[in-house]
C-alpha cells in the first residue's frame, strides 16, 4: 500500500501537469486525466517523495453550490461575451465541469508571550446644548459614548488551532477569481468527501506561509487580551512571543473547472467557486465569428449598391433608400471586427491587471 493510500484512506496517487506545473492527488484509475487547470495535456505520475505534504487534510469545505446556480452562472458568462466562440455556451461549460479541491495550510501553535497594549473602555457622558427652537432657546441633553484608554501588560501562554495560511503561490490570484469561502462549513476529513475530485497539492512551504499566518494569530491574541481585561477595544498591541510545537495540516476548498475553445482551438479555463458558484475566466470574443458576420454584411452592401446604381440608371424610385440601406450594411460589416478587437483588448488588460495587482487587505 502506498503512503498516500495509507494516510488518505483512498487508492490515490500523485500526478503533475508538465505544462502548467500544477500537481495533484488523483484516483489511480484517472492517472491519464487531462489537467483541469490548463486543459492542455494529461497529467503524468509524480513520485511520492516529491509531494510536500503527504498527510491527509484535517478539514474539507464540501461542494455545496446547487447545479441550477452553476448552470445559470455558466449561461450568464457565455452571454456576457459578444460574438462568442462557437464552442462556448452554458451547456458546454456545464457538461465539462471537473471538481478540484484547492489547499490551504492550517497551523496549530503553542505561544508564550509577554504583551502590552492599550485597552479601551466605553463610558457615557451627558452634555447640554442650547438650541434655538420654536422662537426661543432650549436646553437639549445629549448622551455621548467615549473611550477611556488604559495601558495593560500581561503574560500569555496559549495553544492556537487552525490558523489559515495560503498553500499556493497563486493564492492571491485565485482568491480574486473565486471570492470568499465560508470556512465555518468545513468538515473533518473523511475520504467520502473527496468524491472523485482531484486535489491540488501545495507548492508553498510552511516557512513561506508562516508570515501570512502570524498576523492572524496576533489578532486573535489581541482580542483575547481585550476580553481578559473586560475592555471593549484594544490598540497598539505588541508582544514578544516564542512559538513551539507547530503542527501544519491542510484544509481543502472546492472548485469546479471547465473550459471552452477559442478560435485557435486553445482551451480557455473557467473556474467556479464550489460553494458560492462565483464564476470567472478569460472572456474571449471570436474574431472568426465577427469576420463571418462582416463578410455577409459586406456582400449585402455590395448587392445593395449595385441595385441602387441600377435604380438610378433606369430612373426608378427608391434609389436613395436602397443607397442608405447599403451604407447601413457597410457599417454592419465594420462594426463586428472593431467590437471584437476592442472587447478582447479590454479583457486582456483586465486580466493582466488582475494577475499583477496584489490583493488589498
Ligand atoms: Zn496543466
Amino acid at each position: 500500500m502506498s503512503r498516500i493510500e495509507e494516510l488518505w484512506h483512498v487508492p490515490w496517487t500523485a500526478a503533475i501537469c508538465e505544462v502548467c506545473d500544477w500537481a495533484y492527488l488523483i484516483p489511480v484509475g484517472k492517472v491519464d486525466a487531462i489537467c483541469p487547470h490548463c486543459y492542455q495535456d494529461t497529467v503524468t505520475p509524480l513520485p511520492e517523495d516529491a509531494v510536500m505534504q503527504l498527510a491527509a487534510p484535517e478539514m474539507i469545505v464540501p461542494f455545496s453550490v446547487s447545479a441550477e446556480k452553476v448552470r445559470a452562472n455558466a449561461e450568464q458568462f457565455a452571454k456576457s461575451i459578444p460574438f462568442r466562440p462557437a464552442d462556448l455556451s452554458g451547456d458546454t461549460l456545464h457538461d465539462r465541469l471537473q471538481p478540484v479541491f484547492l489547499p490551504f495550510w492550517l497551523v496549530d501553535s503553542d505561544v508564550q508571550a509577554v504583551w502590552q497594549a492599550e485597552t479601551g473602555f466605553d463610558y457615557n457622558v451627558v452634555s447640554h446644548e442650547e438650541r434655538y427652537q420654536g422662537g426661543r432657546w432650549q436646553t437639549i441633553e445629549k448622551q455621548e459614548t467615549r473611550i477611556r484608554w488604559e495601558p495593560r501588560i500581561g503574560r500569555l501562554q496559549r495553544h492556537y488551532d487552525n490558523i489559515p495560511a495560503p498553500a499556493l503561490e497563486e493564492h492571491d490570484h485565485l482568491a480574486r477569481l473565486l471570492g470568499r469561502y465560508d470556512t465555518e462549513a468545513a468538515q473533518t476529513y473523511a475520504s467520502t468527501l473527496l468524491q472523485e475530485a482531484l486535489v491540488r497539492l501545495p507548492n508553498r512551504n510552511s516557512a513561506d506561509a508562516w508570515p501570512d499566518a502570524e498576523p492572524i494569530l496576533v489578532k486573535r491574541a489581541a482580542d483575547e487580551c481585550r476580553q481578559a481585561a473586560a475592555a471593549q477595544h484594544v490598540r497598539q498591541f505588541q508582544w514578544q512571543s516564542t512559538y513551539a510545537d507547530q503542527q501544519w495540516t491542510q484544509m481543502l476548498v472546492p472548485v469546479f473547472t471547465s473550459f471552452y475553445r477559442n478560435d485557435e482551438g486553445q482551451p480557455m479555463t473557467v473556474l467556479f467557486n464550489g460553494q458560492s458558484g462565483r464564476i470567472s475566466g478569460v472572456r474571449h470574443a471570436s474574431m472568426q465569428r465577427a469576420r463571418q458576420i462582416a463578410l455577409y454584411a459586406g456582400i449585402t452592401a455590395v448587392l445593395l449598391f449595385v441595385l441602387a446604381v441600377m435604380l438610378l440608371v433606369f430612373e426608378m424610385p427608391f434609389a436613395g433608400l436602397v443607397a442608405v440601406l447599403a451604407a447601413a450594411a457597410v457599417f454592419g460589416a465594420i462594426y463586428p471586427i472593431i467590437a471584437v478587437a476592442q472587447f478582447n483588448r479590454a479583457q486582456r488588460d483586465d486580466w493582466f491587471a488582475m494577475q499583477t495587482r496584489r490583493q488589498p487587505e
